[in-house]
C-alpha cells in the first residue's frame, strides 16, 4: 500500500470512529435510556450505582486478563480493541470522578472534557500493556466507589454542566449512574470484541 493510500485509509477510518462517537455522545447526552444497551439513568438510586460498578469493572478485567493477544485486536475498523477499551474507561472513571469533585465544591461548573477519540488517536493508549491497564482499572473503580460514596449527604442533587462538548445540565447522581453506565456499556463492547474475534 502507498503512503498516500494508508493515510487515505486511516483518515476514513478516523472518520468512521468519530462518526460513531458523536452518535454516542449525542445518544448520552439525550436523556435517558441508552439505544445500545437499554441502560437508564432515572432508574439507577445511588445505593446501588457502587456495587454493580465493581463488578463490572471486575468482569471487564477479567475479560482483558484472558483476552491475551485478542486484547490489541480491533476486529472491525470502528471498535477499538479490548485494551483500548479499557484504558478509556480508567479515564473515564478519572474524569467524572474529577467532575463530581468539582461539582461539590464550585456552584454550577462545567466539567472537563474527556476528548476520547484523540486520546487514542494522539497515541496516549499506545504504551499501555493489558496488565497495567487491569490493575488501574481495577484501582480506579476502588477510587471511584469510594469517593463516590464519600459524596456528602444531599449533595447528589447538585448540578453542573457535564463538559463543552455535551453541554447538558446534570447532578452528581446523574455523573454516577454515567460511571456506571459506561462500565456496563463497554462491559458490554468487549465481550462482542471477543465473540467478533473468535468467530471469524
Ligand atoms: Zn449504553
Amino acid at each position: 500500500m502507498t503512503i498516500e493510500a494508508e493515510l487515505q485509509t486511516s483518515y476514513s477510518v478516523s472518520l468512521r470512529c468519530l462518526a460513531n462517537s458523536r452518535q454516542y455522545i449525542r445518544e448520552m447526552a439525550s436523556p435517558d435510556s441508552c439505544k445500545q444497551c437499554g441502560f437508564v439513568w432515572s432508574a439507577i438510586a445511588a445505593r446501588e450505582i457502587p456495587d454493580r460498578l465493581r463488578s463490572a469493572t471486575q468482569s471487564f478485567v477479567a475479560v482483558l486478563r484472558r483476552a491475551g493477544d485478542q486484547a490489541t485486536m480491533r476486529p472491525t475498523d470502528e471498535r477499538w480493541s479490548i485494551l483500548e477499551y479499557g484504558a478509556h474507561l480508567r479515564d473515564v472513571l478519572i474524569s467524572i470522578r474529577e467532575r463530581i469533585i468539582a461539582a461539590s465544591i464550585q456552584d454550577q461548573p462545567t466539567g472537563s472534557p474527556l476528548y476520547r477519540d484523540e486520546r487514542v488517536s494522539l497515541g496516549f493508549y499506545q504504551l499501555d500493556t493489558s496488565a497495567q491497564v487491569a490493575d488501574e482499572l481495577d484501582a480506579m473503580s476502588n477510587l471511584f466507589v469510594r469517593t463516590f460514596e464519600s459524596v456528602p449527604p444531599g449533595f447528589e442533587r447538585r448540578e453542573f454542566t457535564y463538559s463543552p462538548v455535551t453541554p447538558t445540565k446534570v447532578t452528581i447522581l446523574w455523573a454516577g449512574a454515567q460511571a456506571l453506565h459506561e462500565c456496563e456499556h463497554h462491559l458490554g463492547d468487549v465481550r462482542e470484541n471477543l465473540k467478533l474475534l473468535n468467530t471469524e
